[in-house]
């Protein structure tokens, strides 16, 4: 049997970032998000009574800022998923927090209630930087919450940095690196800014207040990134993702494997079976549905045929640096994967993008920082 995930939404924030097109918005008012995780709680009972499959391997609440939760209001949800799924006894319990908005009574409480692993949204050690992208914490939190972390013994946690910021030069982005380097973290996500044209930055850039940088200096960064990543000890194990051993983000994985996952929240994407489909991503319907025990509309992203399936395992497996090993994925989707993609597979090789490696064909670190253009190799 293969692992299944949850993933749980949490959709508000204490302000909005200016870079952020995710799903969230600032909580105004704090029985918002109490109504929510009642909510929450209907849908996790609703969706178990129509799931064949109610093991969960790993949980990730997600938001948004789950940081916001109170720890009663984590224990609730996470009872919950115990209560109705069956929670693996070795489940990593993942819970995204913003520096500012932790403390030590929320870090030992969510400790009690399960949380084994804490995502950070430190994303710049800069000041200067951080107010640029609207965050609300200032450097030194980040160090105030990590100690508090370890204090609270939770050293599996994952610090998420930016880079490619307007105006960043490498060696600002170096330093940033330096930072996080003395914390030590077991585990690291270096993403480069993205932005949609609706939010405020990107509003900026558009009309040209401020500047992207090119191609030349995010490539720089990234390639700078891997090597000094390396030199810290830790291990690049996914195009944007580095740890120290048995440090691995086992949520993501599961993604990357292209396992089932169930979304659970206003916005939340499921993947179950031959589908994918997104829960709607209006939170007060969202509550109004589950107060009278309706499971919220859905969208139906994707309707996967034989041949979308096998596109988005190589697709989500080639994003990890080990690859995807052709015997295990043929003998998965009964296709010998080697010969229903032979072209992109010569294609790939021929250039110097895609390396068969002990039965794994993975993407050569010089295909990297043109991932997006080697994957689209696989689509269906
Ligand atoms: S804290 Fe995260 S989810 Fe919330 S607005 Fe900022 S980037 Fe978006």
């Amino acid at each position: 049997m293969l692992p299944q995930g949850m993933y749980i939404h949490i959709p508000f924030c204490q302000s909005k970032c200016q870079y952020c097109d995710f799903y969230s918005q600032p909580l105004s008012e704090p029985q918002w998000l109490e109504d929510y995780i009642s909510g929450l709680v209907v849908e996790i009972q609703q969706r178990a009574l129509c799931c064949d499959e109610r093991e969960v391997a790993t949980l990730y609440i997600g938001g948004g800022t789950p940081s916001l939760l109170s720890s009663g209001q984590a224990e609730r949800i996470i009872d919950a998923v115990n209560e109705y799924f069956c929670l693996d006894s070795h489940a990593e319990i993942t819970m995204e927090a913003n520096p500012g908005s932790l403390d030590s009574i929320k870090i030992s409480d969510y400790r009690q209630a399960g949380v084994n692993r804490i995502s950070l949204g430190a994303q710049s050690f800069d000041d200067e930087e951080l107010k640029m992208l609207g965050r609300r914490h200032r450097h030194s939190e980040i160090f105030t919450a990590v100690e508090e972390l370890l204090k609270k013994g939770i050293n599996n946690y994952n610090l998420d940095l930016m880079y490619g910021l307007p105006g960043q030069k490498v060696s600002k982005w170096e330093e940033n690196l330096r930072q996080a380097f003395e914390l030590n973290p077991v585990h690291l996500s270096c993403y480069l800014l993205q932005l949609d044209e609706q939010t405020p930055m990107g509003q900026r850039v558009k009309s040209g207040k401020i500047t992207l940088l090119d191609e030349d200096d995010e490539a720089d960064m990234y390639e700078m990134t891997i090597d000094m990543c390396a030199q810290a000890g830790l291990n690049q194990y996914e195009l944007s993702n580095f740890s120290r051993p048995d440090y691995n983000c086992r949520h993501n994985l599961l993604y990357w494997h292209s396992y089932e996952y169930i979304g659970i929240g206003a916005g939340a994407v499921s993947y179950i079976g031959d589908r994918r489909f997104k829960n709607s991503s209006d939170w007060q319907a969202y509550i109004t549905n589950l107060k009278q025990k309706k499971l919220p509309p859905i969208e139906q992203l994707e309707q996967m045929k034989a041949a979308d399936k096998l596109a988005d395992i190589m697709i989500m497996g080639l994003r990890l640096c080990e690859g995807v090993n052709l015997q295990q994925t043929s003998d998965r989707c009964a296709v010998d994967i080697g010969e229903h993609f032979k072209r992109a597979i010569k294609y790939g090789m021929d250039r110097e993008w895609l390396e068969i490696k002990s039965g794994n064909l993975c993407m050569t670190r010089r295909a990297y920082f043109i991932s997006n253009q080697v994957l689209c190799l696989f689509t269906a």
